[in-house]
């Protein structure tokens, strides 16, 4: 049976620009549109111009995308003529394949935020459609505050995505813009509409303010609606709009979307979905989502051991779809109650055939046990878990030694009469036989003996080169008479790699000390750097 073809539409540069932290600048709007382009997306929607510099920038030039890249902006505004509106001749003249022109449909908004009649609305939605009909351009229309407005005076809402649909627009899209819309009331009001405008020219626009958004866009797309906006990771105001990575997969991997749909995206596009992801959270310069479904960390990360003993076996008794079909990984968590399945399975992930008799393999166990009994966490620390094995295996080099560390916190009022903090961090390094000091100050003391640590180690030097601290964490645990301190340090490299090292203290500088180690040490074990 010939699927029918459904439609993505992504507004990360347009609504996911709204959210709160998020500032792109235009080359962060190119290198999204990019990954937009290779994920395969039908449109990229990348803001107003007109608007602010970086959209009228952005929409300046022809930018090479496969996808259709549209221009966001307001219908003529009340009263004006179509060639007498100074916003919607932006509009018109952006480099844009199609213009997404957002109207009021619910009578109340017409009435109370546009202070004009329902008739002169509709009117303006006819004249922008067919005013950008006439430049050549494929034409949506968001209708704003849809759900609502349909629930408050159906027969006008209606009326509004009528009047665009019948102007020429390509696409009349239903917006639930306070995002409270339940997907059973989606599917209703979607399937009533598709009575009057054929599904294949309608498109859901779905908030996440009851978490609901991914769940509403499947509902329009089962009452007939063939496109779906939304935005990667969810990016958005408040509580985000509908997350473009969960959806794909789900029309890609669930029998009932990927027998019926054929979507942009292809097979080997989805593979790199979750990198995708990433991709974005680092140029927003924050934490991924290890929850995340499908692309997080955890996604496919199993702790029990009987779990993890069948999911040797057989993984899918344990897995809804297989993670490499979307670029992840299954992780099987080394922790405290971790059997010894799962202790045989991650030692063979990072190449170690050992047997399940070998008497290594209780050591290894015994030791995960009371170290994380002192706070340790190796099921977020994968590669301080492999430093900790390889040792107890008799496997990591002695590359260098850290003879002392000095870390000096100063406070004082500098010149301009403002209290000031400096830290400077001093280390001595014993590599070979040459002793190495460095120096470094920091925004802080953890700062100034990360830098200082990674300034000089002589002959590893240029192994360590590409290293970067992307994440640090810090955790007070209270288990005894006296807490004690675990920090969390997210490491990458040139190579994409990422891994996690923890350390555990009383003193946080000592507990950053063992984590920053173990990342330095994990990378010349990962680059096979000699001894
Ligand atoms: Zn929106």
């Amino acid at each position: 049976m010939p699927r029918e073809r459904l439609y993505l539409f992504d507004t990360t540069l347009r609504d996911g620009a709204q959210t709160n932290g998020v500032d792109f600048t235009l080359a962060d709007k190119l290198a999204i549109a990019r990954m937009l382009d290779e994920l395969g997306v039908d449109y990229v929607e990348a803001g107003y111009p007109g608007a602010n510099p970086i959209d009228t920038a952005f929409f300046a030039e022809r930018r090479p995308l496969k996808g259709k890249i549209t221009a966001f902006g307001m219908t003529r505004r009340p009263g004006r003529s179509a060639s007498n509106d100074p916003g919607l001749a932006a509009l018109l003249a952006a480099e844009a394949d199609a213009i997404c022109f957002v109207a009021k449909s619910w009578d109340y908004h017409v009435r109370v935020a546009l202070e004009t009649s329902e008739e002169e609305n509709l009117a303006s939605i006819r004249d922008s459609v067919a005013a950008a009909k006439a430049k050549g351009r494929e034409v949506l229309l968001d209708c704003e505050h849809f759900f609502d407005g349909y629930k408050a005076n159906p027969t006008y809402a209606l009326a509004c995505a009528k009047t665009a649909y019948d102007a020429g627009a390509r696409w009349v899209v239903l917006c639930d813009t306070n995002g409270g819309t339940l997907p059973h009331e989606v599917e209703t009001i979607v399937g009533e509409v598709c009575r009057h405008i054929p599904g294949d020219h309608t498109g859901i626009h779905a908030h996440n303010d009851t978490e609901q958004a991914v769940a509403n866009s499947f509902a329009a797309v089962r009452a007939g609606a063939r496109q779906i906006q939304g935005t990667l990771n969810g990016l958005g105001e408040r509580c985000g709009n509908a997350n473009l990575i969960s959806i794909i997969p789900t029309l890609k991997l669930k029998r009932e979307y990927a027998e019926r749909f054929e979507i942009g995206v292809a097979d080997a596009a989805l593979g790199h979905i979750a990198r995708v992801s990433r991709a974005l959270d680092d140029l927003l310069n924050r934490a991924a989502d290890r929850h995340a479904p499908y692309v997080g960390e955890s996604a496919f990360a199993t702790k029990a051991g009987i779990h993890a003993s069948a999911i040797m076996k057989e993984p899918a008794t344990y897995e809804h779809v297989a993670p490499e079909r979307v670029g992840n990984k299954r992780k099987l968590l080394v922790s405290d109650q971790s059997g010894r399945s799962n202790l045989l399975a991650e030692l063979e992930r990072i190449g170690f055939a050992i047997d399940k008799d070998d008497p290594r393999l209780s050591r290894l166990l015994d030791a995960v046990k009371e170290r994380e009994a002192q706070g340790y966490a190796y099921e977020s620390a994968d590669a301080s878990f492999e430093l900790l094995a390889r040792r107890l295996l008799g496997k990591v080099p002695r590359y260098f030694e850290v003879e002392k560390f000095d870390v000096n916190v100063e406070q004082r009022i500098n010149a301009k009469g403002e209290r000031v903090s400096v830290s400077l961090a001093v280390v001595k390094v014993k590599v070979g036989d040459d002793a190495l000091i460095s120096a470094a100050e920091g925004n802080g003391p953890v700062n100034a003996l990360d830098l200082a640590l990674r300034k000089d180690l002589g002959k590893y030097q240029s192994y360590i080169a590409g290293l970067e601290l992307t994440d640090y964490r810090v955790r007070i645990l209270n288990g005894g008479t006296q807490a004690v301190t675990r920090v969390l340090i997210e490491s990458a490299d040139e190579e994409g790699d990422r891994w996690t090292t923890v350390g555990v203290s009383a003193n946080i500088i000592d507990a950053s000390f063992q984590a920053l180690m173990d990342s330095i040490v994990y990378k010349l074990v990962k680059a096979g750097a000699p001894a």
